[in-house]
């Protein structure tokens, strides 16, 4: 079978590899969809992100959907055939965070397509996938294996909502609307946020948000005035969220966030300064989130239910054979957001 593998920066070839032996508690899966994150572009573009490199050559991805092909001997909630988002997240269960609930956390995390331990763990970007049992989650018929595939980064928008402590009737600005900014926007309307105004440098993404249900939008580069009104009186928000990971969208959230409000930093942008005193004196909560582990099963159930539409983030599927192609578009911001790869096409 063929996978996506990454050697080093910009060295992505498709190679044929082999599909490990099944065990009792595994599930064997066809791959049909996957998205390219933003932590597969850090791989592809610069070889890795922050203190991680790509050491030796690794399967990217993370963002998967397929259909059951195989069953150990002890797994019995699936069949064959079985069409199923899969979670990446494989937690050991046993160490102090997985006991604690916090399986985000694991200190034995074998998360899909990671260089940050070593040996690396492979990614899922591949024709085929030796799962464990309890990553495959079950999708309805009417959801297509190209939107299951977007449960992945939807889980990371529903933990950022949690880490937030609760949104229902409250002002919340997001900064970022890349595919997760999107998606945690159509969770926030489900999680019953009053008011939801979404911000970004460019105008796709903000069609976007608005589509997945932000009330208002504003692009910062062209009418960063649109941000004026919300900065009066200390500040109008009582959530933010930033996820694009750049330092000037932070310091817009600490303008425009009421005392006492919640900044969530979602998006991995690398260290940046903080304005301590604006932090400080507005008593605004800065809190981390990263990753998820129960909200896999809730994006699923939003997704399944038609709670939440992803198909306005896909802006583009390409087969396997253009993969390359497909990374260097999923790099073009003014012309995508979430770029899927075909595995089943020819
Ligand atoms: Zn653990």
């Amino acid at each position: 079978m063929r996978a996506l593998i990454c050697h080093s920066a910009k060295d992505l070839r498709i190679e044929n590899t082999e599909l490990p032996a099944m065990g009792p508690d595994q599930v064997r899966v066809k791959v049909a969809f996957g998205g390219i994150c933003g932590s597969d572009l850090h791989y592809y573009q610069h070889g890795g992100f922050g203190t991680v490199r790509i050491k030796q050559p690794m399967a990217l991805g993370h963002e998967i959907s397929g259909v059951v092909d195989g069953l150990g001997a002890n797994v019995k909630h699936l069949a064959v055939g079985q069409r199923i988002a899969i979670s990446p997240s494989r937690p050991c269960g046993a160490c102090r965070f997985c006991q604690l609930g916090q399986q985000n956390h694991c200190l034995n995390m074998r998360f899909f397509g990671s260089a940050m331990p070593f040996p690396h763990i492979q990614g899922a970007f591949a024709e085929q996938l030796i799962i464990e049992g309890y990553q495959a989650h079950p999708i309805g018929q009417h959801l297509s294996l190209s939107e299951a595939a977007l449960a992945e980064p939807l889980s990371v928008g529903l933990h950022a909502i949690q880490r937030a402590g609760g949104v229902l009737g409250k002002q919340v600005f997001v900064t970022g609307c890349g595919p997760i900014g999107a998606l945690l926007i159509g969770g926030l309307r489900r999680a019953g946020a009053a008011r939801i105004v979404a911000a970004d440098i460019a105008d796709l993404p903000l069609k976007c948000a608005k589509e997945m249900g932000a009330d208002e939008t504003i692009n910062l580069k062209t009418q960063p005035e649109l941000l004026d009104k919300y900065k009066v009186d200390k500040g109008q928000f009582e959530a933010v969220f930033e996820a694009s990971g750049s330092e000037p969208a932070l310091r817009a959230g600490l303008d425009v966030i009421m005392p006492r409000g919640i900044l969530v930093s979602v998006g991995m942008g690398g260290d940046m300064s903080i304005p301590m005193t604006q932090l400080v004196a507005k008593e605004v909560d800065l809190r981390g989130t990263f990753r998820f582990h129960a909200e896999f099963a809730n994006a699923v159930q939003f997704l399944n239910s038609g709670l939440i539409n992803g198909k306005p983030v896909i802006t583009s599927v390409l087969p396997m054979d253009k993969a390359v192609e497909a990374f260097e578009l999923a790099c073009d911001k003014s012309q995508s957001l979430k770029v899927q790869i075909d595995f089943e096409a020819a």
